[in-house]
């Protein structure tokens, strides 16, 4: 009887003292989709987006299996891509119509619903620690160019000057974009290198965020998809995390991230839910572009309906994955 008695006593002890199992940590990241094709890619660019994938997507991965939040994860899966001018964000983004970089972010907690989001702003480097800074430090989701910069200034961000944007390849794709537009040749922007991430930390939180410098030849205060909450970004911890790229216009009108986690709400599975959007309504409605979604256990989607995506992913069991073709899987 006192062995029995013991034994239970012990049992309870382990239970009460054994802390709660932390949740697998997983991340995903893109870097833009588009028409890309094995045949326009040279092994050295193929090379150079690979590794710099897969550097971006371990920072955020080391981040979570660290203890680290969703948001933390994210941001620094984020910060690499903006630091490369291999993407279409921070660095190396695409000229507006004006010759200008004009820059937006934004980043949503999955937890608290709480969002940051900025956009139109030219001497930040890193845009979407700004958006995080709205997120924590502000009443507001939302501010745009000269006060998002006030902003940062009283935050105590460091300004670079607009000229740290600027690549060749850049300034050559908006002259290019303009002599089309003077030929009266109407070229839809086939290209978007846009980056975003979704994660889930250790404690089961997701978060996703997105970073660009918009479309080639946008007019001077056009403003896309990538800061606006629900259409480019969203997370939702009873739901999924999504973090967009593609035609913007298209991705606001049909509200693309919460229209795929709220699908998941309903019972869809994070592949059911993005399929649906991205592979039938809209290409039905023709908008050109993909998703990255996390869902709340973790699982992984990364549909697009343009011939390539730059993707990659680290799966709750630890599995790297990294795509750039359509058949990549
Ligand atoms: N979605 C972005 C925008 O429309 C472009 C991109 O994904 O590259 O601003």
């Amino acid at each position: 009887m006192k062995a029995k008695i013991f034994f239970w006593t012990t049992c309870i002890g382990l239970l009460l003292a054994s802390p709660a199992e932390a949740a697998e940590v997983a991340i995903a990241i893109h870097g833009g989709a588009g028409t890309i094709t094995r045949e326009a890619m040279t092994p050295e660019r193929e090379q150079a987006f690979r590794e710099k994938l897969e550097e971006a997507i371990r920072a955020g991965h080391r981040v979570l299996s660290e203890g680290g939040t969703s948001i933390e994860g994210v941001r620094a899966a984020i910060n690499i891509m903006e630091d490369s001018p291999l993407f279409n964000a921070g660095k190396g983004a695409v000229f507006n119509a004006a010759g200008q970089n004009e820059l937006d972010s934004s980043i949503m907690d999955g937890a608290t619903l709480n969002a940051g989001a900025v956009a139109a702003i030219h001497r930040i480097r890193n845009p979407i620690d700004l958006a995080i800074a709205v997120m924590n430090q502000s009443r507001h989701v939302m501010m745009i160019g000269d006060g998002a910069e006030l902003f940062a200034q009283e935050q105590g961000f460091e300004f670079v000057d607009p000229s740290y944007f600027r690549t060749e390849h850049r300034w050559e794709q908006l002259q290019q974009a303009k002599a089309e537009e003077t030929a009266g040749i109407f070229q839809p922007q086939s290209f978007f290198s846009t980056v975003g991430a979704v994660a889930r930390d250790q404690n089961g939180n997701l978060a996703a965020g997105t970073s660009t410098g918009g479309m080639t030849n946008k007019r001077f205060g056009r403003v896309g998809d990538s800061p606006i909450i629900g259409a480019g970004t969203y997370a939702n911890n009873d739901s999924c995390a999504v973090s967009a790229t593609g035609h913007g216009e298209f991705f606001i009108r049909y509200v693309v991230a919460s229209n795929i986690c709220t699908r998941v709400a309903a019972g869809a599975s994070v592949a059911e839910a993005g399929n649906a959007v991205i592979n039938d309504i809209l290409v039905k409605a023709g908008g050109d572009g993909g998703v990255i979604i996390m869902g709340g256990d973790g699982s992984i989607a990364m549909p697009h309906n343009t011939a390539g995506m730059y993707r990659a992913s680290i799966n709750t069991q630890g599995e790297l994955f990294i795509g750039i073709y359509g058949e990549d899987s």
